[in-house]
């Protein structure tokens, strides 16, 4: 789906977008559209497949309207989903959300980068980007190479992102009790819980979380304690969690499943000289809370003042590092706070217990915890 190869990208454009995931499509159609010549490469050839659980945030759907990509987004019939189903140590809840939208990944990052294009965008996938320490950016695409010398340089190359390797400075911090990432997506029996519900199940050694898309399919995707995976194996972890929450695990036998490496982590730094650090590229915490694209996205949708600022030639390196800081600081201590109560079956199952017995428990749970999404 793209539009060409290493000859119909210019070598100058004002900004050079790294990544073609929410954050770097978003990115890339905000400065296309306010006429900023405007570049996207993406490493991997579309359609490429993701381990996501594919639920899409409220706050990221608004900002992908707001920014002239709501057409593209609704094109993918996504699914709304109005409750989320919590299961552990036997008990389970259901409490109602704002809507997310559970899609298709794959073919939401193909859409995003074809609405980029829309605004103005040029955009090119099976392209690797490596930022010199100079901070010119060499492209290669099958043998061919180009060196490019954009204005900005947008990273939004997630959590195995390669652009910024040859650059000091940006380590990742890994927080080493992570859990590991895994994903599928499989043929499965409609089950009366998970029509319009995500469904999560929580133990101490992780959750498996699952949503239904349009054409029937189930998303699954797992964060599991890499101490269980060692011991049990990939199968019987998952198939432990769901037993210890107390739902089904005979439906996850047999899955072929994809992982991503350990996930909490974050850059050293977000930004220097004319790069600018975003999405899962800058820092990531655990899925649960189905954050991940929407902070992405959110942030993206914010960056034009501080693009033209750089271009302009202004330091804006703690200024965007400050912004980011805060923008995550709420938003990190919820997700940790829910994660962290995930990993306490009998305190959760006590709380899911209550909630089932007096809903406005349940409403103002809902409000506290999911509504900043
Ligand atoms: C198990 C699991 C479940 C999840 N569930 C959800 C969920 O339900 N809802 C949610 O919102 N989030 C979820 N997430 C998180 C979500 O997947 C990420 O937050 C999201 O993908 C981040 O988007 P991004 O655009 O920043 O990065 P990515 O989507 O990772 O995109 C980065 C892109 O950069 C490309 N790239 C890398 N290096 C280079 C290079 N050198 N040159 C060019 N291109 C490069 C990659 O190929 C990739 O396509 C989940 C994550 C996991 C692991």
């Amino acid at each position: 789906m793209s539009t060409g190869t290493l000859n119909t990208i210019p070598d100058s454009p004002q900004a050079l977008v790294i990544g073609a995931g929410p954050t770097g499509s978003v990115a890339a159609t905000v400065l296309a559209r306010a006429g900023l010549s405007t570049v996207l490469v993406e490493r991997a050839s579309f359609p490429r497949r993701k381990v996501c659980g594919g639920c899409l945030a409220p706050a990221g759907i608004r900002a992908l309207e707001a920014c002239g990509l709501g057409e593209r987004l609704h094109s993918i019939d996504p699914i709304p989903m109005r409750h989320l189903r919590l299961q552990a140590g036997g008990a389970s809840s259901s409490l109602p959300i704002e809507p997310y939208y559970s899609l298709d990944r794959g073919r939401l990052d193909e859409v995003l980068a074809a609405g980029a294009v829309d605004h103005g965008a040029v955009f090119q996938d099976g392209v690797r980007a490596t930022i010199k320490p100079d901070d010119h950016v060499l492209l290669e695409q099958d043998g061919d190479s180009l060196d490019c010398t954009p204005g900005i340089v947008v990273v939004a190359d997630g959590l195995a992102g390669t652009s910024l390797r040859e650059r000091e400075g940006f380590d990742w911090v890994i927080n080493d009790q992570s859990p590991i990432g895994l994903g599928a997506v499989i043929e499965c029996p409609l089950d009366q819980d998970d029509d319009d519900s995500i469904v999560m199940r929580c133990s101490k050694t992780g959750y498996v979380g699952t949503s239904r898309l349009g054409d029937g399919r189930l998303v699954v995707a797992a964060a599991v304690s890499a101490e269980a995976i060692k011991q049990d194996g990939t199968q019987g972890a998952v198939a432990r969690i769901c037993r210890e929450a107390g739902g089904d695990a005979a439906r996850f036998e047999n899955i072929q499943w994809k992982g991503v490496g350990q996930l909490t982590r974050q850059r050293a730094r977000f930004a220097q000289g004319r790069i600018l650090v975003l999405g899962d590229a800058a820092r990531y915490v655990e899925p649960l809370t189905g954050e991940g694209m929407s902070w992405g996205i959110c942030r993206a949708a914010d960056i034009l003042p501080h693009a033209r600022r750089m271009l302009e030639g202004e330091e804006i390196c703690e200024g965007w590092t400050r912004e980011a800081n805060r923008m995550l600081r709420t938003r990190r201590l919820v997700c940790r706070s829910i994660c962290g109560l995930s990993r306490r079956p009998r305190a959760l199952s006590l709380i899911l217990n209550i909630l089932g017995e007096r809903p406005p428990i349940g409403w103002a749970t809902r409000r506290l915890c999911w509504s900043s999404s």
